[in-house]
């Protein structure tokens, strides 16, 4: 912008300069000179305007992104909650009666208190930490179980 700035005013000198004999050929000469100034300055206008909306923009963008931290939680500490989760391992059972996949946290299996896991969609016992029989077992035997409830 500047360079053109320069070659405007070395415009203006040399129009200045110059001996024109004919007094509207300046005049004319003047004019153009005159419009290229109003043309180079508004051209710089608009650049300030622009970098000044730059900024702006940044700045909102900048408020945004931590809007969203906010509201939808800070992506690293996400990433720091998904690393706790994966040192949890999952049971996974399929629930008798709704054959529904019941996931439950492995340390159950560890507790040494009995401790019923149930089937969130129909309330069926999944799971019974019963002195170290695995959900395989336990299904086994409640399979036993409605096998004998049908006999009766
Ligand atoms: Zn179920």
């Amino acid at each position: 912008m500047k360079k053109l700035f320069k070659k405007v005013a070395y415009l203006e000198g040399l129009v200045d300069g110059a001996d024109l004999e004919d007094r509207k050929v300046k005049r004319i000469l003047d004019e153009i000179v005159d419009v290229l100034e109003d043309v180079v300055e508004a051209l710089q206008e608009l650049q300030d305007n622009q970098e000044d909306l730059e900024d702006y923009v940044a700045s909102v963008d900048e408020d945004l992104e931590d809007l969203e931290e906010e509201v939808y939680g800070d992506d690293d500490d996400e990433n720091e909650a998904n690393d706790y989760d994966d040192d949890v391992s999952y049971v996974e059972v399929e629930c008798p009666d709704c054959h529904d996949t019941v996931y439950f946290d492995s340390d159950i299996l560890d507790d040494e208190d009995p401790i019923e896991v149930t089937c969130p969609n129909c309330d069926a016992v999944v799971f019974v930490n019963d002195d170290g029989l695995g959900p395989a077992d336990h299904l086994t035997e409640e399979e036993k179980d409605d096998h004998n409830n049908e006999d009766i």
